[in-house]
């Protein structure tokens, strides 16, 4: 039979114990200086090497060299106390579990006086000491005050606080520590190593997970894997299915749906997770594990190097965009929402509905009145304020452009830099001809996961329209049409530039194939940028109003386009909210205008959370208004 790994790979010495230097330091440095206790108690959570570390100390004290905080492996002792080593009769181990009784301390006591037999010390080893009953510990109590020279005792528990006080102040206190997930790791790759088995990258935070920190409960993890593994070696497929836990990509399409607010793809997610037999609950706890994984992200930049946040680079990079998209209150909403609704969880009939239910309340911070709530849709407007500059003239407030306006802008950059082309306002954009759709194959969801990679050919192509698309949210696919949506109508209209769209198109080509054309919303994508996307929209209940929008919003500019009016000189425009460009590219032509330097709407034109949630819950959920 196979050896468990976490007996064969038990380590022999302080060395080798992984990630608990916090105990295993000072301990070597009072066996090198020779400073024995004649009591010590390891405490700390299950399986993370406190009854091994207390074999080591044995083994340290009772080496030929001894003590030593490297045991030479040689000498009697330390052969019989190496981790697969038949034992020695100076060191006893008992468990306090099952001789915790006081008949069992008493002969402990007596037995504690007689001198070692072979050895330098007489070492007994109190495992689960908290299960060491109080009459036992009495009887113990003499011999830990005033014991012989050649008696040391190690009391390991996971509840030092159960140990008898009088006890407790007589012993050196080592407390261990879960292990964190980076030298977890460490150990698991050197295992894997061991036994020659190819695990794929992505496995390592599945098993460190659901190990929970304890070495043992890890390891017992991997070894389930490394048995099953085919002659490729462990795949990341094989350990979801046998973990349970649900696919990275299932969540990722969740959480790039909650940020692009898309109810069909959020509500579609879930009907194939449930589709493919997992189970709501574990996937509720794994999109609340992703939540926390964000807004980590989100309050500590570089988490992923303090190994705060475990997860391969490509993952890493989708999940800072995540991370960007999403306000830290909204974040917080949503990890509340789906805490909540995993104690709501516990012995439901339905768990599905009840995740749908979640969804649909994380979709909709406008239907609900909690503070939480409320910041979420605050956050909302923030970002679209802060992406919108404030140097917007009072005569060039282009608050809503039709196309057939949109000529104009380009006509207005033309004079301050005369090396750009005027494109054509992105008419083949609208035109949109869905003849042979190609591409219609890929929903907005598939759109999401190539969106990495798109952005970064993207950029290889024109870091202008990679900083205006970075900006940009995937909000449906229709046809071979994709549509993006922008914060503000400004950024829509930009990206929508002929020469821009024609690089998203390109890229599209070289990614995925087909015929593709681009078309640009802003806002939350019921105000379109163009009038193809208003043709689009459902009939509206004839009882919604628009409150929010002053009928000044929707009229446009008393044409001041022809006359060219001044331009805000380019250089000197704050562009403080984007980000910034990498540096300056060679093509020139790209530079035809940068990203922030015109003038943008404010927000006045975005809609009022109230109406975009009725909006919602009209279209999406089917719901009717009662009453007026
Ligand atoms: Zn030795």
């Amino acid at each position: 039979m196979a050896l468990a790994l976490y007996r064969k790979y038990r380590p022999a010495t302080f060395a080798e114990v992984v990630g608990q230097e916090h105990v295993t330091e000072p301990l070597c440095t009072a066996l090198a200086a020779k400073r024995v206790n004649h009591a010590y108690l390891f405490s700390g959570p299950r399986g993370c090497g406190k009854t091994s570390s207390a074999r080591i100390l044995a083994r340290s004290l009772n080496c030929v060299n001894g003590p030593t905080p490297t045991p030479c492996g040689v000498c009697n002792s330390c052969v019989g106390l190496a981790p697969e080593g038949p034992g020695s009769v100076d060191v006893v181990e008992l468990d306090a579990a099952s001789h915790g009784g006081v008949d069992d301390a008493r002969e402990l006591r007596d037995k504690a006086f007689y001198a070692p037999a072979e050895s330098r010390y007489r070492v007994f080893i109190i495992d689960e000491a908290h299960m060491v009953t109080t009459q036992g510990f009495n009887a113990l109590l003499k011999i830990v005050e005033e014991p012989p020279d050649h008696l040391v005792f190690i009391f390991a528990t996971t509840e030092p606080d159960k140990v008898l006080p009088t006890i407790r102040s007589r012993t050196h206190h080592y407390p261990f520590r879960l292990i964190p997930p980076g030298a977890m790791r460490g150990l698991l790759e050197r295992n894997c190593a061991e036994e020659g088995v190819e695990v794929e990258p992505a496995v390592f935070p599945l098993v460190i997970r659901a190990g929970g920190g304890s070495a043992r409960d890890t390891q017992s993890v991997l070894d389930q894997l490394l048995a099953g593994a085919g002659p490729g070696g462990v795949t990341y497929e094989r350990a979801v299915a046998l973990l349970g836990v649900t696919d990275v990509g299932l969540i990722d399409d969740i959480v790039d749906g909650l940020v692009a607010g898309d109810g069909p793809a959020v509500f579609g997610t879930v009907d194939r997770l449930v589709e493919a037999g997992h189970d709501p609950r574990r996937f509720t706890g794994d999109l609340l594990e992703r939540l926390r994984d964000l807004v980590l992200l989100k309050a500590v930049p570089d988490a992923a190097d303090k190994g705060l946040v475990a997860v391969p680079e490509d993952e890493l990079n989708r999940m800072r965009a995540q991370a960007d998209k999403l306000g830290p209150a909204t974040l917080t909403r949503y990890a509340e929402i789906l805490h909540a609704g995993l104690i709501e969880m516990r012995g439901a009939t339905a768990p599905r509905l009840l995740v749908e239910l979640l969804c649909s309340r994380m979709l909709l911070p406008a239907a609900s009145a909690t503070d939480a709530a409320v910041l979420q849709r605050i956050e909302g407007l923030e970002r679209r304020v802060t992406l919108a500059p404030t140097t917007a003239g009072a005569e060039e407030r282009p608050v809503y452009q039709r196309p057939a306006q949109r000529a104009e802008p380009v006509a207005d950059v033309a004079p301050a830099e005369p090396v750009a082309v005027p494109a054509a306002p992105a008419p083949a954009a609208a035109a949109a001809p869905p003849a042979d759709a190609p591409v219609g194959s890929m929903d907005s969801t598939a759109v999401r996961q190539i969106w990495p990679e798109l952005l970064r050919k993207v950029g290889e192509r024109s870091k202008p329209t990679l900083v205006l698309l970075q900006n940009a949210t995937v909000r449906t696919v229709e046809g071979n049409t994709l549509v993006l949506a922008m914060p503000t109508a400004g950024l829509a209209r930009q990206l929508s530039q002929e020469s821009r769209a024609e690089v998203i198109r390109a890229t599209l080509r070289d990614l995925v194939a087909g015929d593709w054309q681009i078309r640009c919303v802003h806002g939350d994508g019921n105000a379109p940028a163009d009038s193809p996307g208003a043709a689009r929209r459902p009939a509206t209940p004839p009882t919604r109003q628009r409150p929010a929008e002053p009928p000044a919003a929707r009229t446009p500019p008393p044409a001041p386009a022809p006359v060219a009016p001044p331009v805000p000189p380019a250089p000197a425009a704050p562009v403080e909210v984007m980000p910034p460009l990498p540096e300056p590219p060679d093509d020139l032509d790209d530079y035809d205008e940068p990203p922030m330097d015109e003038p943008v709407p404010v927000p006045q034109i975005q809609r009022d959370p109230e109406t975009a949630a009725v909006d919602m819950l009209t279209e999406q959920l089917r719901a009717r208004r009662i009453g007026p």
